[in-house]
């Protein structure tokens, strides 16, 4: 039987997806790519597919399954579209492990049908578990051969930091935050920051998506709901630090008062082979920590005032329900405007507030919940924009 691993990767052409293929380009003896999906760059996708010649590739957007097919065919790679074909793609008998790399709320259905065909799982896709924490750990406990594995810098760091350690152990998970481009500048300075000044991360080269959630520190709040339910820590255990240098990736806190922490250079290659490897680790390290040319490391307050997404991390905790589904969808829209120019920067959490005070509360949500709340919040959320835009338009 042959040692090589088989990967679907979800979000192929997407900045952890082209890093996971670099590792898999690199270690031919342990990976290979068997399925590539990607969402909307079909060229990129073509591309990879002749590349790294998987059995099956998928374009999400169905829209675009004609270049796909036309670009591929003859090539004896089979072809597919939709978000049915991703599901089917993540339980074929031949993969082994999944690669979610997806940007945003459309990772949690592929996520969900690879538990349920009981495979192992390397998440990328931190909505996976900002949106349905709960339900994804339920549908793990019922499927005992599926495992989820992180690949988010600061849960890889985590999950190094516990190896070896009781759970009972634990008193505090720290997770560090770089502080995003916006770390030391003036609050009042805020709503005017264009989305190229957002999108100048200091530390790490990242999809726009989640450049831009770091920027209002969303994505750090989506950090700690992603731990809370990947290592059962509640939220009160978890704390947010800003670290500007991004070179300690997270801490563990012991009982006894010992800290555990992991540094390296930021590079996310390291958490991908490390999920890959399921703590096993690679060889051959592309950077190393030039440790002896390190001036300082520094940590600080998050602020809060400054930063009012971070306080949706405990908020959303402690309401539960659908109440972090309704934070992540008005916040996909809510950044996707500003991106384009629609709303300000400082828009973005007023979108999220205005959300959370307008979608109904579910307590108990299911499946069909989660995709009903999406999507009457998107709904909320795009009529919530156009209405600022047209409020922008005619102050000017
Ligand atoms: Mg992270």
């Amino acid at each position: 039987m042959s040692n090589i691993k088989n990967l679907a990767i979800i979000g192929a052409t997407g900045s952890i997806g082209v890093q996971t293929l670099d590792i898999v380009g690199r270690h031919p003896e342990m990976y290979r790519a068997s399925v590539l999906v990607a969402n909307r760059r079909v060229d990129d996708l073509c591309a990879l597919a002749l590349q790294h010649r998987p059995d099956l590739a998928i374009i999400a957007d169905e829209s675009l399954y004609g270049d796909l097919r036309q670009a591929l065919n003859g090539t004896g790679i089979e072809t597919a579209a939709g978000e049915r074909a991703i599901c089917d793609a993540v339980q074929r008998p031949d993969v082994e492990m999944v690669v979610n790399a997806t940007v945003g709320y459309s990772g949690l259905a592929p996520t969900l049908s690879a538990i349920d065909a009981g495979k192992e799982i390397a998440l990328a896709n931190k909505e996976t578990l900002v949106v349905a924490g709960e339900l994804v750990n339920k549908r793990l406990a019922s499927s005992p051969s599926a495992a989820l594995y992180p690949i988010d810098s600061e849960h890889s760091a985590i999950w190094q930091c516990l190896q070896g350690e009781r759970t009972e152990d634990v008193s505090r998970l720290i997770i560090t935050a770089s502080g995003g481009p916006f770390r030391t500048t003036p609050k009042e300075l805020l709503p005017a920051m264009t989305a190229r000044e957002a999108l100048m991360h200091p530390c790490w080269n990242m999809g726009a998506k989640i450049t831009i959630d770091s920027a209002t520190m969303l994505n750090k709040a989506f950090e700690i709901i992603e731990a809370r339910w990947l290592f059962g820590i509640g939220a009160e255990r978890i704390v947010p630090v800003v670290h500007p240098q991004s070179i300690v990736h997270s801490m563990v806190e012991f009982t006894d008062g010992s800290i555990k922490a992991q540094l390296g250079c930021p590079d996310m290659r390291l958490p991908i082979s490390y999920a890959l490897g399921k703590t096993v680790r690679l060889p051959g390290a592309e950077r190393q920590l030039p440790f002896e040319q390190m001036a300082t490391l520094t940590f600080e307050q998050p602020d809060y005032d400054k930063f009012p997404c971070l306080h949706l991390a405990y908020e959303s905790l402690e309401r539960g329900g659908n109440t972090a589904c309704i934070i992540n969808a008005a916040n996909e829209v809510a950044v996707n405007a500003f991106l384009h120019g629609d709303t300000r920067f400082t828009d973005i959490y007023e979108l999220i507030a205005d959300a959370l005070a307008n979608m109904p509360y579910i307590s108990n949500p299911g499946y069909s919940d989660y995709v009903a709340t999406d999507a009457e919040t998107r709904r909320h959320t795009g009529e919530a924009v156009h209405k600022l835009k047209n409020i922008t338009t005619v102050n000017l």
